[in-house]
Formats: structure tokens, C-alpha cells, sequence
């Protein structure tokens, strides 16, 4: 496929009867799904959305977000998905940087799309997805499918998906046809996925984890079966009730899922590959899932958005292979397409095998930058393409990578990447407070969880702490909120004025960092 016009009109062409999509009880046709998007991309021409114009979802998983996505591919547009589980601040934020047009709202944020919309000057209508206010379906039929194609360059971006950084505010990752495709290819190499194959989407596709990995499962050709959120059991029963093939999990997930009663008399018989990855995993969690899941298919896969999702696979052989046990920790190698190295992260130098620094990837899969961010663009992504990761890590002689380190200031809890800044920029808001750093702190159920340490202006006075996580959960999503607050006199700092959070960390971490 040459961008994902092509490859629509190459399955609906080549197999229009065969499924494209499940979800609950629909099921769609590769036919039906091409007639959709047509429609979608006639609604959106209607609505006057021009090339490079943004839509943004703010749903639960749903088809429509996918036939959204393939009809600004058809219509030059992009579709900015919204994450879900953002505080309402920070869901206004995101859709008036992506200078959305349109917002399709499912029937839990409906509310507060209402409510929000003063908020939001550069939106001009709001169409509803399911319950009982549908819009969307009276939209679809009341557009004639168009067949046009906007003739896409391949670094045309159709898709935004935001990742958050260290500079407090999220930023939006153009997402484009060829690294799209480059990224299904490489991984359908890697991982043997075709037409034949059922792919399970459980992860959410505001995440690469469930956008891309769509888009992996449709460029070959094989059914999507797609889960509205994350649940263990309910994914647990699809696998075994669809015969799924493939599928991908974060950690925290499957740590649920080793947990559910009866997990050894499911019937996993048709599974290829679990891959896990977006945290890192628990060697607990991953031995209960090496017993769980069937022999042979659990794949690492360390990878971030900017890269359209996966760069490197440790295989199902390097989990079950005593002799090379070591290697459990490691993400495994560079997958086909994709050039990994570990660069001094100050000077950009190369290191030896086997020494630490930053781990920088280069491949095809690259977002065309931040969108409207030309400067994080450029501290990104070196002008000879390297992405600069922001993970410290080294390489050994064989070719494994291991993930050991963050550079970059963040904290991994249940697989969500929170940027400490992001609370800091939010509790430095708050009146009695005159120093916050955030560090994370070890937490059995969520891997790492954040902690705010403050210092209090003089004569201020906090009755209770936790009126700090009150007021972080008004302003962002619950999994980013402290679940915890110190109060100390003075921060440890550099001579640069830099917060020493390794040394905040240490009395937490004690004997398990
Ligand atoms: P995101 O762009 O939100 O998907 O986050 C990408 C970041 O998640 C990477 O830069 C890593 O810090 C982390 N990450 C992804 N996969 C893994 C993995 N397998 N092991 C450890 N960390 C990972
Ligand atoms: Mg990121």
C-alpha cells in the first residue's frame, strides 16, 4: 500500500466479504467498512474540513474512531485522539492545540463536552457517538459514499496521538502514511501476521498501543476484534470465544489477568503472540503469564509513539531458554526496518557495547514532528533522523537492548507515563506551596506511583495534605494525581538550582532500586 486509501480500497477490493472489524455484536465486512469511510469522508467534506485540518474523539474505544482516522486519510485531514482519562482542564488543552474542527464525543464525556465547549473557541459543531443521543449513524447515512482519495504524500499525517513530556504540556505526535505503514510491515515481518491472522485490540486507541497496533492487524489484511476499555477477564474470554491470534497488553493489565480465578481452563489454543510492553515488566507478573498463556508466545516490544509504536521484540525463545535467562530483563532486538543505538546523551557520541547512555532509534516509522512545536521537534529528532528516546539503556554484544534508565524525568504507573512536570506545573499553582517536586515511589499494585514532596511558604499552613491530591485531581486525570504528600523545609538541589530527585527517591527505593 502506497497510504491507507490504498490499503482499504486493496482489502474491500480483494476480500470484501471477509471481517474487518468486532465489537460487542457488530460485524463488518472489509465491504462495509470501505462504504463507511466513504460516507465519513463525504460528512467531513460537507462539514468544509480542508486538507491538514484536524478532527479530535474524545470516546472510549469504538469503530468510529478507526473509520474517523481512515477518513482523514481519504480526505487529507487528521484525527487528534483524545486521551479518555484526562482531567477536563487538560482535555481542553489538547483538543485547542490540535485546532480541532469537529469533536466526536462518546455517550460518558457527552456531559462534559457541554459543558467544556465555551472553552473551546476554534470547534465548531460536536457530533455524538452511540447511547442515546446518537449522531453519528444519522450522519453516516445521510452522506453519500464519496470514493476520492486525497492524493497523500506519505508524510502527510492522518492520525495525532499525544504524548505527554517533560515540559508540563502534551504534545501532539503527526503520525503519518509511511511511518504507519513502515510500522506495520516491520512488525508483521517480526511477528508473522497476515490475513489469516484475529488480532485482539484491548488497549486504548488514544495510545499506539491501540491505534497502531489496528493498523498493523488491517495492513496485513486480518479482523480487528476491539474491546471498549481494558478489563482482564472480558479480554481473558475473547481470546479463548474468538480464536484471537494476536494480541498486545501493558503489564499492569496482565498483572490483573494472572490474578482471574480459572485462568488455566481457558482455551488459548490459537494464540501466536502476547506481546507486552509500553512499562516495564515485573518479573512476577511475567513468570505468571509465561504459565498462563500457551508456549511460545509471549514477545516483549519496547517502543514509544514517536516511532508509530514498536522498535524492538524479545521473542518467545528468549523467555523459555534457561541458558540465555539474562536476557528476560532486556526488550530484545531492533525489529527489521528499525536502527537502534546508545549515543552519549550530552555529546551524541557513540558508546561501546555494553556501556550506558541514551538510547537513540532511527527508522521509517518517524512522526513528522510535534505538531506547531518545531523546537521539541528539533530536540527530538536529530537532523539525520535519530529519535532521541530520552531512555538510558545499553546494548550487548549480541544486539539486545536493555531499557535500564530514564533520562527524561517520568514516572511509569500501571503502563500511563506521567511527567512529573506536568503536577509540579500544577501544585506550584497552589497558594501555601513554595517548592514541589514530584518523584515516583514503589507501589505493589501500579509498579510506581507518584508522590509530591513541597515545602510551604512561610506562616502557610496545609490542614491536611491530601487537600493537595484533592486539588490535583480537579485539575488532571486520577492516574496522574499524587497519591501521596511530604512536606520537608527545603528541597535538595544542585548547585544549578536543579532538583537532586535521585536523592529524593533513595529513602523510597531503598533496597529495590
Ligand atoms: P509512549 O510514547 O507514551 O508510548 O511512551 C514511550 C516510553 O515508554 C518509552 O520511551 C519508554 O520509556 C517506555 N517503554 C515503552 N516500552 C517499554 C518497555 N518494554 N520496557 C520499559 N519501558 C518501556
Ligand atoms: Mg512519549
Amino acid at each position: 500500500h502506497a497510504n491507507f486509501s490504498d490499503m482499504l480500497a486493496r482489502w474491500a477490493t480483494q476480500q470484501p466479504d471477509a471481517p474487518a472489524i468486532v465489537f460487542g455484536d457488530t460485524r463488518r465486512t472489509w465491504a462495509q467498512l470501505r462504504e463507511r469511510v466513504q460516507r465519513v469522508a463525504a460528512g467531513l467534506r460537507a462539514a468544509g474540513l480542508q486538507p491538514g485540518d484536524r478532527i479530535a474523539v474524545l470516546d472510549l474505544n469504538h469503530p468510529s474512531c478507526l473509520e474517523l482516522t481512515l477518513a482523514c486519510a481519504l480526505t487529507g485531514c487528521a484525527n487528534a485522539v483524545v486521551n479518555f482519562r484526562l482531567a477536563p482542564p487538560e482535555i481542553v488543552y489538547v483538543i485547542n492545540d490540535a485546532k480541532a474542527r469537529v469533536l466526536f464525543v462518546g455517550p460518558e464525556f457527552a456531559g462534559a463536552a457541554a459543558q467544556l465547549r465555551g472553552q473551546l473557541p476554534l470547534l465548531e459543531r460536536v457530533i455524538h457517538i452511540g447511547g442515546a443521543t446518537d449522531e453519528y449513524e444519522p450522519w453516516l447515512a445521510a452522506h453519500q459514499p464519496d470514493a476520492r482519495m486525497h492524493p497523500a504524500a506519505g508524510t502527510d499525517c492522518f492520525v495525532q496521538l499525544y504524548t505527554s513530556g517533560t515540559t508540563g504540556f502534551p504534545k501532539g505526535a503527526m503520525l503519518t502514511h509511511h511511518g504507519m505503514l513502515a510500522h506495520a510491515r516491520n512488525v508483521a515481518a517480526t511477528q508473522a501476521l497476515g490475513a489469516g491472522s484475529r488480532v485482539q485490540v484491548a488497549m486504548p486507541l488514544f495510545h499506539v498501543g491501540g491505534t497502531s497496533y489496528s493498523f498493523v492487524a488491517w495492513a496485513g489484511g486480518a479482523p480487528i476484534f476491539m474491546m471498549r476499555m481494558p478489563d482482564p477477564l472480558g479480554a481473558l474470554q475473547m481470546l479463548e470465544r474468538e480464536r484471537i491470534t494476536h494480541t498486545f497488553y501493558v503489564p499492569a493489565l496482565m498483572a490483573a489477568m494472572i490474578q482471574v480465578p480459572g485462568g488455566d481452563k481457558f482455551d488459548f489454543s490459537a494464540l501466536q503472540a502476547v506481546s507486552y510492553g509500553a512499562s516495564p515488566m515485573p518479573l512476577p507478573v511475567m513468570r505468571g503469564c509465561l504459565q498462563l498463556f500457551p508456549k511460545g508466545t509471549m514477545q516483549q516490544v519496547y517502543g514509544m509513539t514517536e516511532q508509530c509504536g514498536v522498535v524492538t521484540i524479545l521473542p518467545p525463545a528468549d523467555h523459555e531458554n534457561p541458558a540465555v535467562a539474562h536476557r528476560l530483563v532486556s526488550a530484545g532486538k531492533a525489529i527489521h526496518g528499525v536502527e537502534i543505538e546508545v549515543r552519549d546523551p550530552a555529546s551524541g557520541a557513540p558508546v561501546p557495547v555494553g556501556q550506558p547512555g541514551e538510547i537513540w532509534v532511527r527508522s521509517a516509522q518517524i512522526m513528522a514532528g510535534y505538531w506547531g512545536k518545531p523546537e521539541a521537534t528539533a530536540q527530538a529528532v536529530t537532523a539525520d533522523g535519530w529519535y532521541r528516546s530520552g531512555d538510558g539503556g545499553h546494548i550487548d554484544a549480541d544486539g539486545y537492548v536493555y531499557v535500564t534508565d530514564r533520562i527524561k524525568d517520568m514516572i511509569i504507573s500501571g503502563g500511563e507515563n506521567i511527567y512529573p512536570a506536568e503536577i509540579e506545573r500544577v501544585l506550584a499553582e497552589h497558594p501555601a506551596l513554595l517548592d514541589v517536586a514530584v518523584i515516583g515511589v514503589p507501589d505493589e499494585r501500579w509498579g510506581e506511583v507518584p508522590k509530591a514532596v513541597v515545602v510551604l511558604k512561610p506562616g502557610a499552613t496545609l490542614a491536611d495534605p491530601n487537600e493537595l491530591v484533592a486539588w490535583c485531581r480537579e485539575r488532571m486525570a486520577a492516574y496522574k494525581c499524587p497519591k501521596t504528600v511530604d512536606v520537608l523545609a527545603e528541597l535538595p538541589r544542585n548547585p544549578t538550582g536543579k532538583v537532586l530527585k535521585r536523592d529524593l527517591r533513595k529513602p523510597y527505593w531503598a533496597g529495590r532500586d
